[in-house]
């Protein structure tokens, strides 16, 4: 048992009742009342702005109170919230509610979505249980329903369903607001320096580097006096920013010579349209290690328990111990061991692919590295819950699977000629706002990037 953490968690079904009975009352009429408001046509009149009829307030002692109570929807409200905070672990959190076994059959619905392992500091967990929810002992009680917030943008829900787990992920697009940054590299200082202090993400920098690393080496043949032109998108739910960026383009003046890389449908080009990354390999094994043994199935139930199970991924029946080789230029995301899913690493191809393996018995990369199309990431193995040595290769594009034996893989990248035309408006546009000075979010990013 874990006081501090009991101290975090805000129940909010004994908070609700625990409200005078008035306050519950009011609760109640106002939430009929804003939802009268969300439904009740609004009529305009000219000249006199908006009418709309309010309620009439009744006396607090009204008989009716119980009924407008029951109306009241409480399953709205979840017995316990939990904000994540340094150092917090869903082991720890699970146990205090002495549902360690809920916290099993719930990984087990995540082994295909694999939402768990990013527990991160403010991240909201929100819980709701069946039967006497005051007692921490967990007996009479069952876990019905979790919902994730990861940032604002994603969400799972992880709901109870014949003895076990299903679960939904959402994400949501927002919008995406474009932002300039331009500036000049400074002397005893680097492109990395000069674009970061100017408001840039490092995961970004990273991502130019990148797409221009074949054209020019930023760490032996820039110098002061260099410049760059940059258009970022920023991603807002409402007005709410998640913290995702993309790079839209950049310019890089160096000496007489530009380089540059536009995006396009999430692949990236240069100002010819020619593609700036490599094409993916179709598959993450030797010829020879490719025989499949399950396809990927996003409908897929589970035999017994009439679960949704999707299989997210395609299988390889491949001996443990078989080498496996990055498909793409990318990064390393994760280098987890998780109950189901055994250890698994996870490759970000630039914003738009990443890949998963799964079930393997060692990594050769760490999280954080940069890897190489072809480099060899893993050794293949029989971890988690698998019910033969193999390898489950995922494929997502946007953060969604998609079958990478399928035809939507990037095999071959360049701007097709049908799509020449509109990627040259593209182009244009985007070099537009990169040479005005009115694309800059805010008043000091401007002021920031005068400086710069
Ligand atoms: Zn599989």
């Amino acid at each position: 048992m874990s006081n501090h953490l009991k101290q975090k968690l805000i129940n909010f079904k004994q908070l609700f009742y625990k409200l005078p009975k008035l306050h519950r009352y009011l609760i109640a009429v106002l939430s009929v009342t804003c939802l009268l408001l969300v439904i009740t046509p609004t009529y305009h009149f000219s000249g006199k702005g908006v009418e709309i009829p309010l309620p009439k307030l009744q006396d607090p002692e009204f008989k009716g109170v119980d009924v407008a109570l029951s109306d009241f929807n409480t399953d709205t409200i979840p017995d316990y919230e939990w904000v994540v905070q340094e150092g917090d672990t869903l082991g720890e959190l699970f146990s205090m509610f002495n549902k360690s076994y809920t916290l099993t059959q719930i990984l087990e619905a995540d082994k295909n979505v694999l939402s768990l392992d990013v527990i991160n500091k403010g991240d909201i967990y929100r819980f709701w249980f069946d039967g006497e929810t005051d007692s921490f002992d967990g007996k009479n009680v069952v876990l019905e329903r979790m919902e994730q917030y990861l940032g604002v943008a994603h969400q799972v829900v992880f709901k109870r369903k014949n003895k076990g787990y299903e679960y939904k992920e959402t994400l949501l697009e927002g919008t995406w607001r474009k932002v300039r940054i331009a500036g000049e590299i400074k002397s005893r200082s680097s492109f990395y320096k000069a674009a970061v202090a100017l408001g840039l993400p490092a995961n970004d920098v990273a991502v130019i580097r990148r797409l221009l690393k074949t054209k020019i080496d930023f760490a032996k043949q820039t110098a002061a006096g260099d410049r760059f032109e940059i258009i970022i998108s920023k991603q807002f739910v409402g007005n709410v920013s998640t913290g995702n960026t993309k790079v839209e383009g950049v310019r890089f003046f160096n000496r007489k010579t530009v380089y540059s890389a536009f995006a396009y449908k999430g692949n990236y080009f240069d100002s010819k349209g020619e593609g700036l990354e490599r094409a993916f390999t179709r598959y993450p094994l030797k010829p020879g290690f490719r025989r499949i043994s399950s396809n990927f199935n996003p409908r897929r139930r589970h035999p017994i328990t009439r679960l949704i199970r999707p299989h997210n991924g395609t299988d390889f029946a491949v001996s443990t111990g078989t080498a496996i080789y990055a498909p793409g230029d990318g990064v390393v995301k994760r280098v987890v061991r998780h109950k189901y899913a055994g250890l698994y690493i996870e490759l970000q191809h630039s914003y738009k692919y990443r890949t998963r393996y799964l079930h393997l018995s060692k990594a050769l990369v760490r999280k954080g590295q940069q890897i190489k199309r072809g480099q060899k990431i893993a050794l293949s193995g029989n971890t988690g819950a698998s019910t033969g040595p193999h390898l489950h290769y995922e494929f997502h594009v946007n953060q969604k699977p998609i079958n990478a034996m399928g035809n939507k893989v990037p095999v071959s990248i360049g701007v097709d000629r049908k799509s020449k035309g509109e990627y040259e408006r593209r182009v244009s546009s985007l070099i537009r706002m990169m040479e005005s000075e009115d694309v800059t979010s805010t008043k000091a990013d401007k002021e920031k990037a005068k400086k710069g």
